[in-house]
C-alpha cells in the first residue's frame, strides 16, 4: 500500500473506531505462545535468555528483565548501559522502563552507576508506590535495594567520548538505539521492558521516551504491547507506545497500528520527518509487527518456542 493511501485508510478507520467488543478480545486470548519481540538486532542474544525462560514455563516479566539485561550488561553495546556512550558532560545516565500484565508500571531516569537500570525500575514497580524515580533518588533507592554501583564508562566509550569533544560533532544516527522487548508467556501474560543510555552526548538532565510510560513502552494485557527505540522527544510528543496500543484496540492490526504511529510523525512534521523512529507491537493472539521511519537499516527480532528471526520492517 502506497504511503498516501495508507494515510487515507487510516484516517477512514479512525473515523469509524472499531472498538473491540468483548468477544474478539476473548477471541484474541486463544493464541500462539510464547513469542517474544525486540529492537534492533539485539534481540539475537536477548530474546533466547528470554524464551528459555518462557519455554520453561516462566512469567514474561521476567522473560524481558532477564534478556534486556543481557544487553546492559554488554561493553560492546555503546547504547544501553554498560559501555552506553556518555552525555555531553562525560556520563553515562540510563533510563528503563518495565510493565506486567497486570498493568503495573515502573521506571527509572537519569541514573547513574548502576549496570542493570531495567531491575531497578522492577524495584520501583514492586517496592514502592510510585512510577517513576530519577537521578540522585533513583541511585539511592537502588543502592538501599543492593545493587552495586560501578562505573559504566568503559574505556572504548571514555575514547569516543574524547573524539566528539575533539571534533565537536552533533549526534548522529549510529549514537543511539534502545532495546524495547516484549513477551507474552504460556498462560497469555504480556510484560514489556525498554532500556537505554539514550542518545549519546546528549544534554546532561535530559530524558527520552525509554523510560516514559506510553512513550517507550506500553503494556495492555487484555490488547497487547507496543515498544519504541529512535529520537524519543518524537516519541514522547504522540505518546507513541499508548498510541499503538490504542490503534490496536480500535482492530489495527500490529504492524498497521506501528504504521499509523510512523504516520502521525509523519503528520506532525509535514510528510518530511526523517529522524530514525520504530517501533514493535505485540497483540495479544502473539501477532506481532513492527514500522520503523528508516526501514532500510532498522532490525526487529521475534521468537517462537525453537525458532527465532531476524525482520526487516515490510515497507507499506
Ligand atoms: N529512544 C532513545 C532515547 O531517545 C534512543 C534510541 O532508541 O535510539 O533516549
Amino acid at each position: 500500500m502506497k504511503r498516501r493511501k495508507f494515510i487515507k485508510t487510516s484516517a477512514l478507520a479512525m473515523a469509524s473506531p472499531a472498538i473491540l467488543s468483548s468477544d474478539s478480545i476473548r477471541d484474541l486470548q486463544r493464541n500462539t505462545k510464547p513469542v517474544v519481540i525486540s529492537t534492533w538486532r539485539f534481540g539475537e542474544k536477548a530474546n533466547p535468555v528470554a524464551m528459555d525462560i518462557l519455554e520453561s514455563g516462566g512469567y514474561s516479566l521476567d522473560a524481558v528483565e532477564a534478556g534486556v539485561k543481557v544487553i546492559e550488561a554488554d561493553p560492546e553495546i555503546h547504547s544501553v548501559g554498560y559501555g552506553g556512550y556518555p552525555d555531553r558532560d562525560g556520563n553515562v545516565t540510563c533510563d528503563a522502563s518495565i510493565m506486567d500484565d497486570k498493568g503495573q508500571a515502573g521506571s527509572v531516569a537519569y541514573l547513574k552507576n548502576i549496570k542493570h537500570a531495567i531491575s531497578v525500575a522492577r524495584k520501583v514497580m514492586e517496592e514502592t508506590d510510585h512510577v517513576m524515580l530519577v537521578g540522585d533518588g533513583a541511585l539511592e533507592f537502588a543502592k538501599s535495594q543492593g545493587f552495586k554501583e560501578e562505573n559504566l564508562l568503559t574505556d572504548k566509550a571514555l575514547q569516543k567520548w574524547k573524539d566528539w569533544k575533539m571534533e565537536q560533532s552533533l549526534r548522529s544516527e549510529e549514537n543511539h538505539d534502545t532495546i524495547a522487548m516484549l513477551a507474552q508467556d504460556k498462560f497469555g501474560h504480556i510484560s514489556g521492558a525498554c532500556t537505554t543510555s539514550g542518545m549519546a552526548q546528549k544534554m546532561p538532565g535530559r530524558v527520552g521516551d525509554s523510560p516514559i510510560i506510553g512513550a517507550g513502552l506500553y503494556v495492555d494485557n487484555k490488547i497487547g504491547a507496543a515498544g519504541a527505540t529512535g529520537v524519543g522527544e518524537e516519541i514522547i510528543k504522540i505518546a507513541g507506545s499508548f498510541l499503538i496500543v490504542e490503534f490496536m484496540r480500535q482492530g489495527y492490526s500490529p504492524e498497521d497500528a506501528c504504521w499509523a504511529a510512523i504516520d502521525r510523525l509523519h503528520q506532525r512534521h509535514g510528510g518530511k520527518a526523517t529522524f530514525q523512529t520504530a517501533f514493535i507491537a505485540l497483540r495479544k493472539d502473539g501477532a506481532v509487527g513492527s514500522a520503523a521511519m528508516n526501514g532500510d537499516y532498522f532490525r526487529y527480532v521475534v521468537s517462537y518456542p525453537g525458532n527465532m528471526e531476524i525482520k526487516s520492517v515490510t515497507k507499506k
